[in-house]
């Protein structure tokens, strides 16, 4: 008898219609199986339970606000157990911290510490299907806790993981991984396969099919993750580790963000000490910095840029103007509306030129680079936002990711 994870995001329960119908498929991978189902909240509830939260305080208190997330999840798992109940099965549902999900005390962006999922296996060896609310957890103060938008891949990857399960099915609205967002991109490829640190890349630049952090769980601990269609049978891309025979081309996948904002302090005395001061100060906010470009200094200064999230942007400015004065620089410059695009593969670990290729392509739609940076299997370009979508599908003609031609 095989045990399987089986996730449902929030797009595939967005109303009772759409509940009945993951019941059925839930239904027919029962007979021989052990299931667990792991699920988002419903639609877009918690984008709206955020904004709820707005109108009331600029700034929530972090505790408030994961007891406010929480709610969604909770919704979804008793109205798919009544489901699956109406349909003959067995089914109880949990949440996070009936589960044993526990982590550490961030709050909106916990981490987990700890599985002890005994109460699962009890309600499997009971012949129940367990129904989990994905994204939520208890810290070690037994405060509810979420793990980040997206976060409920994540708790399916660690039940899979804490279960030993034999697969973790993340079941979404598209049929699996492509070679660019498909509802960008008409001509985008569906992979079979794709290894761990290309997912990694993909998600992690963008590609919001999958949690960052779940494919990290992934690869930490050997889980066989398989994004597939919730509302059709065939087969979607595996997520597995590297392995012969696996894609061969030079990039595997074209990602973008649309969630960045630039910041660039002008004419900053190039001295010991200056750039901890300036990212001291962001970093005391809780804002996390993603690119940071310096450039050579011309006369004893130099100008500083980095990128960061939009939603972040603001409360960066209102913070550096201070610094910027204080440190004797000339002012800040800053764009709200920045895009990342990316090209990500593991070829280009052994191939020249791609970086170039990328550059001419960009020029040929006169998109101007504003920032560079590269890993060793991706290259990002920062670009204005208004050009994001021409530049994915500029980037995935160029280098021919539709008909993925090989190294
Ligand atoms: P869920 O609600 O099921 O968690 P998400 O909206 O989080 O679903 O993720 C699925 C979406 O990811 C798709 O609708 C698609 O627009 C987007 N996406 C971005 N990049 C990719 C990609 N490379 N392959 C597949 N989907 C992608
Ligand atoms: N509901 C959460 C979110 O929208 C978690 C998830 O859907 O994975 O981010
Ligand atoms: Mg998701």
């Amino acid at each position: 008898m095989a045990l399987l994870v089986q996730k449902f995001g929030g797009s595939s329960v967005a109303d009772a219609e759409k509940i009945t119908n993951v019941a059925r498929r839930v239904v027919a991978s029962a007979p021989g199986n052990q299931l667990v189902v792991v699920v988002s909240a419903m639609g877009k509830t918690t984008d709206g339970l955020l904004a709820l939260a707005r109108q009331i305080s600029a700034t929530p208190d972090p505790r408030e606000m994961d007891m406010l997330l929480s709610t969604g999840e909770q919704v979804t798992i008793a109205l798919l157990a009544m489901a699956l109940q109406s349909l003959g099965l067995k089914a109880r549902s949990f949440t996070g911290p009936q589960v044993g999900m526990r982590t550490d005390h961030s709050h909106t962006q916990a981490r987990i510490t700890q599985i002890d999922a005994d109460r699962v296996r009890r309600a499997l060896d009971a012949g129940e299907i367990a129904v989990v609310a994905g994204f939520q957890g208890l810290s070690d103060q037994e405060e509810i806790t979420t793990l980040g938008r997206g976060g409920s891949d994540l708790t399916a990857v660690a039940l899979a993981a804490a279960l030993k399960a034999d697969v973790c099915e993340i079941y979404t609205d598209v049929d699996g991984v492509y070679t660019a967002d498909p509802n960008i991109v008409p001509d985008a490829r569906k992979l079979a396969r794709v290894a761990y640190d290309e997912m990694l890349e993909l998600a992690s630049l963008g590609a919001k099919v999958l949690q960052t952090r779940s494919v990290e769980f992934a690869k930490k601990y050997g889980v066989t993750v398989h994004v597939r269609s919730t509302f059709r049978p065939d087969p979607g891309t595996l997520v597995t580790k590297e392995e012969h025979g696996m894609e061969q081309a030079v990039v595997t996948g074209v990602t973008h963000d649309r969630s960045q904002a630039k910041i660039s302090i002008l004419r900053v005395p190039d001295r010991p000490g200056i750039a901890a001061r300036v990212f001291g100060a962001i970093s005391a906010k809780n804002i996390v910095v993603d690119m940071i470009v310096q450039n050579i200094s011309q006369d004893g200064y130099t100008d500083m840029s980095f990128t960061l999230p939009r939603g972040d942007h603001a409360r960066a400015v209102a913070e550096l103007g201070d610094v910027a004065r204080e440190i004797g620089a000339r002012g800040i410059a800053h764009d709200e509306r920045v895009a990342k695009v990316s090209i990500v593969g593991v070829g280009m670990r052994s191939h020249s030129g791609v970086a170039s290729t990328m550059f001419a392509a960009l020029a040929r739609e006169g998109i101007n680079i504003q920032m560079i940076s590269t890993s060793e299997i991706a290259v990002s370009c920062v670009i204005e936002d208004k050009y994001a979508e021409l530049a994915v599908r500029t980037l995935h003609d160029a280098f021919d990711v539709a008909r993925g031609v090989t190294r």
